[in-house]
């Protein structure tokens, strides 16, 4: 496409950008759509122990049921959510969602100690959030050590105090915090010791650079059986994302790594299905990865 159409630069007759704006619209408009139609849902994706197999907990991942789209992935969405405020409307309803469907969980099929994770933006760092997870954690009878809250570098790498006091403040109340995508960005490990980090997850692009055989491969094992000593030492348990083979599991579990998620265990599933999966016995107490 052209860049520049008119001599002052008038972009606005450039089909490109005007295309992104249209799809940016359309996009507002879903989620406001969304909010009001109650389309928004969380779909729940189990976390393995390597070592002994059973699930220790899920990540809630956001979903939104568009009557024509069809199921919607984050990806479409939360980009817009970010830049346009409407994503902590959105994080509130699916931290509600998966807190409640913990606590159903829970009751139906046992697993008492299983927790639920929710991803959080930037943006729902407000001083109010940890008295609104006290007060949620509190109407569905959900002990704190079993909502782990996932962040991202883009959180901490500011260093902003109001930040710090905050996650302090859900930290010692009981709530768990979780480091998520480690491997892109910065990564720095200092944020280990800078933040109340329970548990560091490593991303599945950097699980996947482990695999070759050349030496490339080969350092990048190094690098995650390195950071996995590290993290254990900080008191941090690491879960490796993305696991999709057999192969890979084993390799992860041989580099140290506690945890496992990914595709080879179960993809994001709808809470129903998560019944279904859970309802055989053989699923919730050794989980050695069938798909
Ligand atoms: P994330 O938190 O790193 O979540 C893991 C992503 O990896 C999920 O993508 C999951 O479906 C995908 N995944 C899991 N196992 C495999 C695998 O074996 N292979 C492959 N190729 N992918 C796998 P999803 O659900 O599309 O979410 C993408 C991102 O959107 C999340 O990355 C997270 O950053 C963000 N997100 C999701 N839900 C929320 C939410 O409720 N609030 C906010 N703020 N962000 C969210
Ligand atoms: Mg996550
Ligand atoms: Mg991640
Ligand atoms: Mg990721």
């Amino acid at each position: 496409a052209r860049k520049r159409d008119g001599k002052n630069g008038a972009q606005i007759f450039d089909p490109a950008i005007l295309e992104k704006t249209r799809k940016r619209a359309e996009i507002e408009k879903d989620i406001d759509d969304a909010v009001t139609g109650g389309w928004f849902e969380a779909h729940f994706q189990p976390i393995v122990d390597l070592k002994a197999g059973p699930i220790i907990g899920f990540e809630a991942l956001m979903r939104m049921r568009h009557p024509v789209k069809g199921m919607l992935l984050p990806a479409a969405i939360i980009e817009v959510a970010e830049e346009n405020g409407t994503v902590g409307a959105i994080g509130n309803l699916i931290l509600e969602s998966a807190v409640a469907n913990l606590a159903r969980v829970s009751q139906e099929i046992g697993l008492m100690d299983a927790y639920v994770a929710v991803n959080l933006s930037p943006l729902q760092f407000e001083c109010s959030l940890p008295t609104r997870l006290a007060s949620l954690l509190g109407q569905y009878g959900i002990r704190p050590n079993r909502l782990v809250l996932e962040i991202t570098e883009a959180v901490l790498m500011h260093d902003n105090p109001e930040v710090r006091r905050i996650l302090n403040e859900i930290h010692s109340f009981g709530c768990r915090i979780a480091l998520d995508d480690f491997g892109t960005g910065y990564s720095s490990l200092s944020y280990l010791s800078r933040f109340p980090v329970d548990i560091v997850k490593i991303d599945q692009s950097f699980i996947r650079s482990t695999e070759g055989g050349d030496e490339v491969g080969g350092k990048n094992r190094l690098l995650i059986e390195g950071i996995t000593a590290i993290s254990q030492k900080m008191n941090c348990k690491v879960i490796a994302e993305g696991v999709e083979t057999a192969a890979q599991k084993d390799a992860l579990h041989h580099m140290g790594v506690d945890c496992g998620q990914g595709y080879l265990f179960s993809k994001p599933l709808p809470i129903e299905d998560l019944h279904l999966l859970l309802g055989t016995s053989a699923a919730r107490q050794s989980f050695a990865g069938t798909a």
